[in-house]
């Protein structure tokens, strides 16, 4: 439904997003991370047109952005900042109801909406609705920017890290608040985020950018599993405390821990780029497997070699745990 196809964005001369294409799905929480001065905010504001891009296409339900009515694209789209974007001296249902007021809706509809929202947020309609801005704590505040994004139902909601500011207890509460609200409302949801558990707790698919540039798309367990390039890898190991690639056959062969022996019996075998686990459930049964691989010589896996190998990540693990 949103589809960039060859996007770039120049600043004079330096592109800050380049050649960007993908497609995000009607529905879809999609999460956009990287570093920061990566493109992530340029990327999402291309979307509404709060940025313009300089060469490519970017297509919502395959019309050019650029062939919408500015004002009813806007609408169209909600829109949540780190920088919680409200008027401190309103009240909430004042703040809420300011696209839906924009659309001319009537005075009952607008109360009834404020209710809704209010309640989906876990806020007393009652209690929250005549309340300034500027009595809320910060997750608060920050629950109102997100269901005033929501409040004139738009398809699509951009959230440029939305909870970043926010103390670990609410952002925890309010990610729970969002995927719940995306299930339910079914919405298009662009996530900006620096933090890859953000992306693994929200995104159905993530991209990482860097430099401007898609690095990897993808669920979080492809990425996980699979990490295109070592940017991503790495992006993984300094962004999750417990990352661990997932180890295959063929590393345990790289770093020794099985000798290429040739001449003891087999009656079971794998191939040398099955993950780990596999070779473990495999020597359940068999107390030797042949490893296979194309374009190397087979050789024989024992279980003293797998034992020894599990005990040297016993002593990685507790390393890691000290540190
Ligand atoms: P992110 O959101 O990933 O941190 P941005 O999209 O905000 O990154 O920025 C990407 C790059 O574009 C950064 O190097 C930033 O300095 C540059 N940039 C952003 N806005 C402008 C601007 N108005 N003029 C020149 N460079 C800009
Ligand atoms: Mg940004």
């Amino acid at each position: 439904m949103i589809r960039f196809e060859e996007v770039y964005k120049f600043y004079n001369d330096t592109a800050v997003v380049e050649d960007f294409s993908l497609e995000i799905n009607e529905g879809e929480f999609f999460v956009l991370i990287g570093p920061s001065g990566s493109g992530k905010t340029t990327t999402l504001k291309m979307i509404n047109q709060l940025i313009h891009l300089t060469e490519g296409t970017i297509l919502i339900d395959d019309k050019r952005i650029s062939d919408y009515d500015l004002q009813e694209l806007r609408w169209n789209i909600g829109y949540v900042l780190q920088q919680i974007a409200l008027f401190p001296n309103m009240t909430v249902e004042e703040n809420i109801t300011i696209v839906p007021e924009m659309k001319k809706w009537s005075k009952e509809d607008m109360h009834d909406r404020v209710t809704e929202l209010l309640d989906t947020v876990g806020l007393d309609p009652d209690k929250y609705r005549n309340r300034q801005i500027s009595e809320l704590s910060g997750g608060e505040q920050q629950r109102i920017g997100v269901i005033r994004a929501l409040a004139a139902d738009p398809d699509i909601i951009l959230m440029d890290e939305p909870f970043s500011a926010l103390d670990p207890i609410s952002r925890s509460r309010l990610q729970k608040d969002v995927v719940e609200l995306q299930h339910k409302l079914k919405k298009t949801v662009v996530f900006v985020t620096h933090d890859m558990q953000e992306a693994i707790n929200l995104g159905d698919r993530i991209c990482v950018m860097n430099q401007g540039r898609i690095e990897q798309v993808g669920t979080a367990e492809e990425i996980l599993k699979h990490p295109a390039n070592d940017f991503v890898k790495e992006f993984l190991q300094t962004g999750l405390p417990h990352y661990q690639e997932e180890k295959t056959v063929q590393h345990l062969i790289d770093n020794d821990y099985i000798t290429r022996t040739s001449d003891a019996p087999s009656t079971a075998s794998i191939e040398a780029d099955a993950p780990v686990n596999d070779l473990l459930l495999l020597m359940a049964d068999h107390s030797t497997v042949k490893v296979t691989h194309a374009d190397q010589e087979d050789c024989m896996v024992t279980r003293d070699h797998l034992v020894h190998y599990l005990a040297s990540q016993v002593n990685t693990d507790k390393e890691a745990s000290a540190s």
